[in-house]
């Protein structure tokens, strides 16, 4: 089954507005023809990257509320993004599931609240160090998505695997740990629904860089990347050459 690979660049609490613009100058001169790409900046900056980027990339929030619009001071409601332009949103993200304490339960009400509004999710999931040492990477995997699993849909749902370790670390998983990984979550969904199994794009997160976009891409279970600290540089178009 032919899933067209997505990549996201993750442009985390980072940039000021002449950053923002200077990287949507360099994103606007790409080719991505052959592969989604979908970029998350800051909510104070998503109007402006809407406004000024090029289609056919789209515009992502990091984040959103858990509800509508009302009184919960300091979030940014699905209705919002969507009513700025946004067409995705970023959900469950390791740092917000660590600094900021969302749960599954919490993550299944953001969930389904984005998707009632027309919100396409990067819905992220993975384990830490320490679960990966005591062998406990895909019952991490399939905890974080069992609450979850009747809301995936490959039309509006990609899921993003990013092993703790490998955010923001420097430390890639191998491609034949991450092959693994992404082939076993893909045989558990496939436990939830062959269908939904085969045409669900799963992208690889965790130092995903120009150097080894290429051998990621090349597993047969890898659809993309969620893409950090290399999508705030020029080496983002390279990562996307690199598997379109
Ligand atoms: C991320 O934050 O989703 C991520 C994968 O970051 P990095 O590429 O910097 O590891």
């Amino acid at each position: 089954m032919a899933r067209k690979p997505i990549v996201g660049g993750n442009w985390k609490c980072n940039l000021d507005k002449a950053g923002v613009s200077a990287l949507v100058t360099s994103l606007n001169g790409m080719d991505c023809t052959d592969c989604e790409v979908v970029v998350a900046p800051v909510a104070v900056h998503l109007g402006s990257v809407v406004d000024n980027v090029k289609a056919p990339i789209e515009v992502s929030g990091q984040n959103c509320n858990f509800k509508g619009n009302g009184a919960y001071t300091g979030e940014v409601s699905a209705d919002q993004l969507v009513d700025m332009g946004a067409k995705w949103v970023i959900l469950g993200h390791s740092e917000r599931r660590e600094y900021f304490k969302e749960d599954n339960e919490m993550l299944r009400q953001k969930l389904e609240y984005a998707l009632s509004k027309g919100l396409k999710v990067i819905f992220c999931i993975g384990e830490k160090l320490e679960e990966r040492n005591a062998n406990k990477t895909l019952d991490v995997c399939k905890s974080q998505l069992e609450p979850v699993k009747d809301l995936l849909k490959p039309e509006t749902v990609v899921i993003a695997y990013e092993p703790v370790w490998a955010i923001g670390t420097g430390v890639t998983a191998t491609p034949e740990q991450a092959q693994e990984t992404h082939k076993q979550i893909r045989d558990y969904l496939a436990t939830v629904n062959a269908d939904m199994a085969s045409k669900i794009r799963i992208q690889y997160g965790g130092s995903a860089n120009a150097a080894n976009a290429p051998t990621l891409s090349a597993c047969p279970d890898i659809d993309g990347f969620l893409v950090g600290g290399a999508s705030l540089k020029p080496e983002f178009a390279d990562i996307i050459k690199a598997i379109a």
